[in-house]
């Protein structure tokens, strides 16, 4: 019995364990807890919130609260789902390979051919010139060799930042701010970061559906938040304990018997309606700051020397392509790719 018991345990712990190895797997629970947590803010707006708030003011105020609600989830959604699909991959064919007279490691933004499109520049001048290049700023270290075993990291060769480097993975040269996803298992461009959420990355043609999502995220954190204090000032408070302010306490209550579904339900909603309120907040703050930079999160973190030499319009352009604002209504991608170009970067200086 005792052996049984050992061998049952054991068997969890590596199912466990290969569970939590799996790469998919964060992604998988970020996403999950993601659809839960949204469903959760709408549910607590439409059915708790808003109908309290407005019974004042009629049916209309009613309905106008949910249908402005539901506009709102719908941008996430569309945003959320444009995010996870649009391809982002560096595909050679479609994008162009590492361009004649251009080396690996070879700092690009530093030759002369990086100068707005409107001065093009004389194609065997900027061979020559390309080779007298200054040495370059930042550096990333790339992984260049395999590991001999499973338990070894890959080596690593420092190349300048702007470069073209070797992806080992893919087996082929990368555009500047190109990097291989683990998790994806691409070349992507522009890249950003990975977002779990959305179990796909975030790069050069979906930053603007990121963007977006998070304004409408902000937008509706807000909104549910204005709904939800009066709702527990007038309704929660009354009917509860102090301590039922905390989850935990509440739910124990709720099936011990001393509060009711609703309010238990109430104080969870809340918590979560918190969380997604900071880190929508947050993360808005952050990625305006980075697209008025004209930088990605990865260049942020790791401190890269870099300049977009644009004004704030093309830094915008760059991002959403035409009428940028459009997009905060409905996603343009099909229409306005991003007016950049991921492969030469011609406006960067780094
Ligand atoms: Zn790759
Ligand atoms: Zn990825």
């Amino acid at each position: 019995m005792q052996n049984f018991c050992t061998e049952m345990i054991g068997g969890l712990r590596i199912r466990f364990r290969r569970l939590v190895n799996d790469v998919l797997f964060l992604d998988r629970f970020s996403q999950s807890c993601f659809i839960i947590g949204l469903v959760g803010i709408a549910m607590f707006g439409i059915l708790f919130a808003i109908p309290h708030l407005y019974t004042d003011f009629g049916d209309t105020a009613v309905l106008i609260a949910r249908a402005f609600g539901l506009f709102v989830a719908f941008q996430m959604f569309i945003n959320w789902l444009c995010m996870k699909f649009i391809d982002n991959r560096y595909d050679p064919d479609r994008h162009g390979t590492l361009p004649e007279g251009i080396q690996m490691g070879q700092n690009i933004s530093r030759l002369p051919a990086s100068v707005p499109e409107s001065k093009p520049v004389n194609e065997n001048k900027r061979k020559t010139n390309g080779l007298n290049q200054r040495k370059s700023g930042s550096v990333m270290y790339v992984a260049t060799e395999m590991p001999k075993t499973a338990d070894d990291l890959p080596k690593r060769t420092a190349y300048p930042y702007f470069s073209w480097t070797p992806c080992l993975r893919c087996n082929r040269p990368r555009p500047p701010r190109c990097h291989h996803c683990p998790q994806c298992n691409i070349c992507v461009l522009k890249r950003d970061h990975h977002c779990h959420f959305a179990g796909s990355c975030i790069g050069y043609r979906n930053l603007r559906h990121f963007s977006v999502f998070l304004f409408w995220a902000t937008v509706a954190t807000i909104f549910s938040t204005v709904h939800a204090l009066p709702y527990y000032y007038y309704h929660v408070i009354q009917n509860t304990s102090f301590f039922d302010v905390l989850f935990p306490v509440a739910i124990a209550r709720y099936l011990l018997g001393y509060i009711c579904l609703r309010y238990a339900l109430f104080v969870t909603l809340s918590w979560i309606l918190i969380t997604f309120l900071y880190w929508a907040t947050s993360f808005l703050k952050i990625v305006v700051n980075l697209i008025m930079l004209g930088k990605t999160t990865f260049e942020a973190d790791n401190k890269m020397e870099l300049t977009d030499r644009r004004n704030l319009n093309d830094k915008l352009r760059s991002v959403y392509g035409k009428y940028w604002i459009l997009n905060f209504i409905i996603p343009l991608q099909f229409l306005y790719e991003p007016d950049d170009d991921p492969i030469n970067w011609p406006f960067v200086k780094a």
